[in-house]
């Protein structure tokens, strides 16, 4: 079968993508000039370019990067043109979402992630953990490897963590050499089970890269809740943090939890007090 020629020749392609670039430029140049951006006020701009193909598009889209440009194929049906668009959107949103090095959750995701947990916590009474997880020495392994070596070594343990979670775990890298884990359902005994079998993982773990084989441990901390409370996702994490920096200075490649449990708190307000309790109790007499 023939292929398709385009209609587009090859120079008015490439004005095209120099066109969309020239435009790019000056929309972030503006939004940088008008730093207080009111998402209401948003404008969808619109050209015909005849002779263009949703295929033409959707090749140039990917070899110049212009995903967040939508583009309406006016030779098919509405359907057609809401399909695509909620697919530009899921993109975007993925893209938003997700640390470039690793495919995690972001730090912003994730803190998204916690509110959204510690809400349901609150809901179901249940309980939830969060892991902060820390490379040992990666500051060497950098200077010894390489930095792209480095980056090998961050995969290789996100890989790890995404591996080895249940479908509704959450995996996030919330710095350069520092993930979050957050364990809906598990305790301070189910969070450090986990947290130990992954420790010793990835210690056992030979990393190939570039003629070297490279072995790095990590540190981690766990806190805890537990049904109603007033705890703040800032809370979890500097308890978190502290067990984390007690792992580090009992001499890395460890998991400590927090002995401090972040409790459950009564609502005293539906509670029976004692001289309710002596009515209750004496009324039917
Ligand atoms: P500790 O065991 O106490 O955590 O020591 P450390 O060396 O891991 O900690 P430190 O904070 O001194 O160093 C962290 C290093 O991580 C320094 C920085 O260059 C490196 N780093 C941060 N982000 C990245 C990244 O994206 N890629 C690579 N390759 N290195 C990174
Ligand atoms: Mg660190
Ligand atoms: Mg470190």
């Amino acid at each position: 079968m023939q292929k398709r020629q385009h209609n587009l020749c090859p120079e008015s392609l490439e004005n095209l993508t120099a066109e969309l670039d020239k435009l790019r430029q000056l929309i972030l140049t503006h939004a940088q000039s008008d730093p207080v951006i009111q998402v209401d006020q948003q404008l969808a701009l619109t050209r015909l370019i005849p002779g263009l193909t949703m295929e033409d598009w959707n090749n140039l889209s990917e070899k110049y990067g212009f995903s967040e440009w939508f583009a309406l194929d006016l030779d098919n049906s509405t359907y057609f043109n809401i399909a695509n668009l909620q697919r530009v959107i899921n993109d975007l949103t993925h893209k938003s979402e997700r640390d470039a090095l690793t495919g995690l959750y972001n730090k912003q995701a994730f803190e998204h992630k916690l509110s959204m947990e510690l809400q349901r916590v609150e809901r179901s009474n249940g309980q939830l953990s969060l892991a902060m997880i820390d490379l040992d020495d990666f500051k060497s392994i950098n200077d010894t490897f390489g930095h792209s070596c480095g980056d090998e070594v961050i995969r290789t343990l996100a890989d790890m963590l995404d591996a080895s979670t249940r479908g509704y775990d959450h995996a996030a890298r919330v710095g350069g050499e520092e993930f979050a884990l957050l364990l809906p359902g598990a305790g301070p005994l189910r969070a450090k089970a986990l947290m130990d079998r992954l420790c010793s993982m990835f210690a056992d773990t030979l990393i190939k890269c570039k003629g070297a084989t490279i072995q790095c441990t990590f540190s981690a901390g766990v806190a805890s809740l537990k049904g109603r409370n007033k705890a703040k996702g800032q809370d979890l994490f500097d308890v978190a943090d502290k067990a984390l920096y007690r792992a580090k200075n009992a001499g890395k490649n460890q998991v400590h939890v927090t002995r401090q449990l972040i409790e459950f708190e009564y609502d005293r307000s539906t509670m029976v007090h004692s001289n309710e309790k002596q009515f209750l109790f004496s009324g039917s007499k």
